[in-house]
């Protein structure tokens, strides 16, 4: 407990999810955490108590996301700690992929990152320490059907995390990503309900059917979890693991 006092973290899509597991996480180490993400505002009323407030910039938005990590520099005084974990999914074949789409999940679940990173960098550059953490996916990894823009925009977030690893490999600043299976979020609950009513099942089993299908543990990841990842790769004992793409995937990519 408290490994992590005196350092401040912005985590992007914290409001839901894996993101608010991974800001628990790092909050419960004695990090402050500034939220990020969308939702409403009775929520965010009781979560700021909890963290050192929330940013409501929009994750497509360049200006916006600039915006956040130099609000953040100034009123928590530093970014150590930068989660990128917003993300978004569409699921349609290729050739029907509605090119909007196409461009919104890039924007959220890539671009972001990029430039998060541009922005928070300098700051973890000039202070000697920093630790940027990407949450990926297993379709980072390995693809699936109906989901182009998602397995393009994941696989990009690790090239991305690769190079960024690279180019701090001589600092005291790492970038890694993880790489989760399913977790059962809002983000998966839809994919759920959308194989409940495609082939007819009950909640219950069609929650069985989505992890049978890719997650031989048959159980889900948590939130905690990934959580627990994250505050590891902020420890001292993870220094040297630079560019990588850590799963947490119930053996998912393993197959
Ligand atoms: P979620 O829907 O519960 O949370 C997504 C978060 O992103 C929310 O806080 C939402 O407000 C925020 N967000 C979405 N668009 C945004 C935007 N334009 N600007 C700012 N914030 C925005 O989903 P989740 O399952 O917790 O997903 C979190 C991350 O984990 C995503 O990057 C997702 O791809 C990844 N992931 C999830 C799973 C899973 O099984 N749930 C598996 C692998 C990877």
């Amino acid at each position: 407990m408290g490994a992590l006092k005196g350092k401040s973290a912005v985590v992007t899509g914290s409001t839901s999810g894996i993101g608010l597991g991974i800001a628990r996480a790092l909050a419960a180490e004695g990090a402050k955490v500034r939220l990020n993400g969308f939702g409403d505002a009775a929520e965010f009323a009781r979560l700021s108590k909890e963290f050192a407030g929330h940013d409501g910039a929009d994750m497509t938005d360049p200006g916006a996301i600039a915006g956040m990590i130099a609000r953040a520099e100034r009123e928590l005084g530093s970014v150590d700690i930068l989660v990128n974990n917003a993300g978004i999914q569409h699921v349609a074949p290729v050739e029907e992929f509605p090119v909007d789409k196409w461009y919104a999940v890039l924007s959220v679940n890539l671009s972001s990152s990029f430039h998060t990173i541009k922005a928070a960098l300098p700051g973890m550059r000039e202070r000697g320490w920093g630790r940027i953490i990407n949450v990926a996916s297993t379709h980072g990894l390995v693809a699936s059907t109906g989901k182009a823009a998602y397995v393009a925009a994941k696989h990009g977030l690790i090239g991305l995390t690769k190079v960024v690893g690279l180019e701090t490999a001589g600092t005291q600043i790492t970038c890694n990503a993880i790489c989760p299976g399913w977790v059962l979020t809002p983000l998966v609950q839809k994919q759920i309900d959308a194989l409940a009513s495609k082939e007819n099942l009950s909640a219950d089993a069609a929650r069985e059917a989505l992890l049978k299908e890719k997650q031989p543990s048959g159980e889900f990841a948590t939130p905690e979890q990934i959580g627990a990842l994250a505050v590891f790769l902020c420890s001292p004992a993870a220094a040297q693991i630079r560019g990588a793409a850590l799963t947490v995937d119930g053996g998912w990519t393993a197959q």
